[in-house]
């Protein structure tokens, strides 16, 4: 709709009364509509929870974070949804908007805080670094499969409680270190390592779905645990599985045992959280969903 401004300007003087007309220009009306925004504040490879009025035409909207489609849900505060922070990210402040129809609802104001990880310098075998040529077949046709496993979350949430951390024990490698192997490759360490000995009992950090429940050549025998929402807990390197493919486990179930499988340098848990295509710190998963209680 066009919006047509007429002011009108009465001037007058002593001698006379003149009337003047002044037409403004033709302004586009603004599409967005304010309705309540709220601001938050996250960092690269965080998670922030956001909520919003529940617009009653909500059902078929679309909530855009930075342009880009983000899933939500109807819960006890409203709309409400998780934002992802990239570990990559620019550290620009950005708006989700959410949109219905030709409506546009500003909803959240997202500022962008720095964040810095530590470095770490590791020697291992050379193979390990690159692997071989007839490993990166098997590679590659891992990742088509969990990718695929990746697109098919349910746009609803698989649970209706906090986040706990899968192992309560002395964490060897936080999230984010920049890892230099041998002086030559580098790379971050997008996950939590825990330590932990072969058969130390782990447990799913929230109810899900296991899409993932197989050796692979990465993360040795793995349980990724897909939460709806695109949402997914990844346990890496365990020695046994107590979970096949296809289950449903609540939160805290014996999912399987530590151990020392795939590429390592020695047990532990490896736990990660992709969020949207975006690893994410698992404190952050934990914080995001504390309000849900335990
Ligand atoms: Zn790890």
């Amino acid at each position: 709709m066009k919006l047509f401004l007429i002011a009108i300007l009465v001037l007058s003087s002593c001698a006379s009364k003149k009337v003047i007309k002044i037409e403004a220009p033709v302004v586009e009306q603004k599409k967005i509509t304010k309705v309540e925004t709220k601001n938050y504040v996250v960092r690269p490879g965080e998670l922030v929870f956001i909520s919003f009025s529940d617009l009653r035409e909500g059902n078929n909207g679309k909530l855009l974070c930075k342009g880009k489609s983000i899933p939500y849900y109807r819960g006890q505060n409203g709309l409400e949804a998780f934002v992802a922070e990239t570990y990559f990210s620019k550290l620009k402040g950005y708006h989700c908007i959410f949109k219905v129809g030709k409506k546009e609802h500003l909803v959240a104001h997202i500022e962008v805080k720095d964040k810095s990880f530590p470095s770490e310098r590791l020697r291992v075998a050379k193979k390990k670094i690159f692997p071989p040529k007839k490993a990166l077949i098997r590679i590659r046709k891992e990742q088509k499969f969990l990718n695929k496993n990746y697109r098919s979350s349910p746009k609803y949430p698989l649970f209706v409680k906090a986040f706990k951390k899968p192992l309560d024990s002395f964490v060897t490698s936080i999230y984010g270190s920049k890892r230099l192997y041998n002086n030559k490759k580098q790379s971050q360490h997008l996950g939590t390592d825990y330590r932990a000995a072969v058969g130390t009992p782990i447990y799913s950090a929230n109810s899900g779905k296991v899409v993932v429940g197989r050796d692979l050549y990465y993360t040795g025998n793995t349980v990724t645990l897909d939460h709806g929402l695109s949402i997914f807990t990844i346990y890496g390197h365990m020695s046994k599985l107590n979970v096949v493919e296809g289950d449903y486990v609540p939160k805290g179930a014996l999912i399987g045992w530590a151990g020392a499988t795939g590429r390592v340098t020695g047990p532990h848990l490896h736990w990660g959280v992709k969020v949207y295509g975006n690893w994410i710190e698992g404190d952050s998963l934990v914080d995001a969903t504390s309000w849900l209680g335990e």
